[in-house]
């Protein structure tokens, strides 16, 4: 009988999803920690819990990995966004890992950041004469609703100025991450 393409399809994956689940109970049951991976950088490594199964075998059982196939987010009840199985967090929670990984990047190489602000920030002060830091601060920190609205205007009207401007950011912190990860 023939097979509908989308039913071919959908039984490959299935079949590519039994043999992976298969080959990482065996390394599940060799390791200490998930060594589940996704992408190019995404590896589990959260501690295996290990328990006896009724035929008295041992069974190695992830706890992180259980809940990303459910689709329910790392550090919260919520679900996740984007694709179950693939995606990770909740909306909220991605939002605040990235916040916190760039606050971080930022706390620990303030030193080598600096020089570069400040030098941003002569170069604005050069094009904009007249301009308050401070009153602007101010008023930022009054209204962050509408600092938040502003900023979320300006992006919208600047999608490549802010891709290139993101990009910049991610590989200078991927490469810094690198070196660390080199140097440990
Ligand atoms: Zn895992
Ligand atoms: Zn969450």
């Amino acid at each position: 009988m023939p097979v509908s393409r989308e039913r071919a399809r959908f039984q490959s994956r299935m079949h590519r999803r039994r043999e992976s689940a298969s080959r990482y109970a065996a390394e599940r049951a060799r390791r200490e920690r998930c060594p589940f991976r996704l992408g190019k950088s995404y590896v589990c490594n959260a501690r295996l819990e290990i328990s006896v199964d009724r035929n008295g075998r041992t069974v190695s059982h992830c706890p992180q990995c259980a809940r990303r196939e459910a689709g329910i987010c790392q550090d919260c009840p919520h679900p996740v966004f984007g694709q179950v199985r693939k995606a990770l967090r909740c909306r909220e929670c991605r939002r605040a890992r990235k916040r916190a990984i760039k606050r971080a990047f930022y706390a620990e190489h303030a030193e080598e950041l600096r020089p570069l602000q400040r030098e941003r920030h002569a170069a604005f002060r050069a094009a904009h004469p007249g301009h308050d830091a401070a009153a602007s601060r101010r008023w930022r920190q009054r209204h962050p609703d509408r600092a938040r609205a502003v900023r979320a205007r300006w992006i919208s009207k600047n999608p490549q100025r802010i891709k290139v401007l993101r990009h910049r950011w991610y590989k200078t912190y991927k490469a810094k991450l690198r070196a660390r990860q080199a140097a440990a």
